[in-house]
């Protein structure tokens, strides 16, 4: 494990590699807490690949017992695990260790998905011939991970990956090296060879590089739609290399007079503002009916004003912490600030009470009558409003975005839920659920900007093994009928 240190408080900068080392500092403190090496990309491949035949020469059986002792040692270290995620990301302690318990959770979960999407099938052919349908993994595979799920989300392709018989090389975001290095640690605690699952530490740059090393068969990526659409890119030449893209959201909530007020506003406090806003699946934008809408802003206001934000091991606990550094606050005030000035009406200001820490305000502003609003993701803790006239004017701003990660309806009827089903375009479509919180053991993943139609969670599976088809039978016995010249016939 690399050195755990305190040092003097963090500028975003200090993330930015000095000569060959990267830090990673506590965002509500500005302290570092971790440093380390940066690595280098082709070495870490070349160790994955030397290790996979072996790996992918065990059984399925042998892999699942690695998964399932890499389980308990999380289990055994759960509450040093929450307690890193939130020293280094800046999420509540309760809500790190609801992290810590998905990741335990996940094995089991792939153990059930390989077995549902990557089974072994036979089937009976003409003339007594067998068709095999078995599956293989495609070699080494690259993970890049965002910071917002440090642990899971990685997890969540690294899981499936290592099941299928892949070996992995794991770059862990520059914001939370410390997180993917323990997540890596507990692999290898299990009795997972160290050359099998690789730990590569560094940013943009190593991820560029990762991406671009021929010993790679494909690359999972959970982060943001840009970073999706240039490994799209440096893809363009390797179409035999899979390339899962999980990517961000602008994704719409829309509350049609909904009967129990108070349950419609906590759900909507808690799609837009868990997290401190840092989710891919945050709830954006609220849209609600131009004609009736007023108790349901002053419910969503009252519990806005409610909200505690500190830092995660407070007590009594907040509702959210800190964005992951300064960089990105101060990235958010900016979308903030163009929204109010394209015209944007603040219901609930985006405050920073220290420019010196990340730490924002709950906010809610009103976008209805700007024009041209940009579509892009806001990742903090700020919803927009949008009032329509009509339940077809809803839907249509609801789909009013490139993006396609998840789409909420709270209230309505069960015609006006399935016309919603029907016609709005994402990946996650909930019906009086809140837009975040979904079910690890179904399909995750979006449309549009979103993805690349590969989705993730139940269905990784799906691009950590190839189907092999397969026409066997137990001896060669062949004859060709037609075509052929009569052998009894002479030729002049
Ligand atoms: P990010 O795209 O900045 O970084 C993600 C990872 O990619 C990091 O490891 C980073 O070092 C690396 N990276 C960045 N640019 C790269 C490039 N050009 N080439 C190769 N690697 C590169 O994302 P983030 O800020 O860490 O995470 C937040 C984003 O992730 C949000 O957009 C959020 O919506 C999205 N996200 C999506 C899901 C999902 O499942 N769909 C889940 C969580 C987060």
């Amino acid at each position: 494990m690399a050195e755990q240190a305190e040092k003097k408080p963090d500028a975003a900068a200090a993330r930015k590699p000095v000569s060959d080392k990267l830090v990673s500092t506590d965002p509500s403190t500005g302290k570092q807490i971790w440093s380390g090496k940066i690595g280098d990309a082709a070495a870490e491949v070349a160790a994955a690949r030397a290790a996979w035949p072996e790996w992918a020469a065990h059984s399925n059986a042998y892999r699942i017992e690695a998964l399932r002792r890499f389980a308990n040692v999380v289990r055994k270290e759960e509450q040093g695990f929450a307690e890193l995620i939130a020293r280094e990301t800046g999420k509540p302690l309760w809500e790190s260790k609801t992290e810590v318990i998905s990741v335990i959770n996940k094995v089991e979960i792939s153990i059930e998905a390989y077995g549902e999407r990557t089974p072994q099938r036979r089937m009976e052919a003409a003339l007594g011939n067998k068709i095999a349908v078995r599956h293989k993994p495609h070699g080494v595979l690259a993970v890049l991970g965002p910071y917002n799920f440090p642990a899971h989300l990685p997890n969540g392709h690294i899981v499936p990956a290592l099941i299928a018989g892949n070996a992995v090389v794991f770059k862990p975001s520059e914001k939370t090296p410390a997180v993917g290095e323990l997540l890596v640690h507990c692999l290898h605690e299990a009795g997972i060879p160290e050359g099998v699952v690789r730990l590569l530490i560094g940013g943009p740059d190593e991820g560029r590089s990762l991406g671009s090393q021929p010993g790679i068969d494909g690359l999972l990526f959970t982060g943001s739609a840009r970073a999706g659409m240039a490994l799209h890119k440096q893809f363009a030449e390797t179409p035999h290399k899979i390339l899962a893209l999980e990517l961000g959201g602008n994704n719409p909530l829309v509350v049609w007079h909904a009967k129990d007020v108070d349950s419609a506003a906590a759900m909507v406090v808690q799609s837009a503002y868990l997290s401190a806003g840092q989710r891919c699946t945050a709830a954006r934008r609220l849209i609600v009916d131009d004609e009736d809408h007023e108790v349901l802003i002053a419910a969503i206001v009252k519990l806005i004003d409610r909200i505690i934000v500190g830092e995660p091991f407070a007590d009594p606990q907040p509702f959210m912490g800190p964005l992951i550094d300064l960089a990105a606050a101060d990235h958010v005030q900016e979308q903030w600030l163009n929204l109010m000035m394209k015209g944007g009406k603040p219901i609930r200001r985006l405050d920073r009470p220290d420019a010196e820490t990340p730490f924002l305000a709950p906010a809610l502003i009103d976008v209805t009558d700007i024009r041209d609003r940009p579509d892009e993701e806001i990742f903090g803790p700020v919803l927009q409003l949008v009032r329509v006239k009509d339940f077809d004017a809803a839907i249509a701003e609801a789909n009013n975005t490139r993006f396609g990660l998840a789409a909420s309806l709270i209230g309505g009827s069960p015609e006006m839920y399935d016309k919603f089903w029907a016609n709005v375009r994402a990946g996650v479509i909930n019906w009086n659920k809140p837009t975040n919180g979904a079910p690890s053991n179904a399909p995750f993943g979006g449309v549009g900007l979103s993805g690349n139609h590969r989705p993730s969670a139940a269905y990784a599976a799906d691009y950590c093994a190839y189907p092999v088809t397969s026409s066997e039978a137990d001896r060669a016995r062949a004859a060709i009928a037609d075509g052929l010249r009569d052998p009894n016939m002479q030729e002049d």
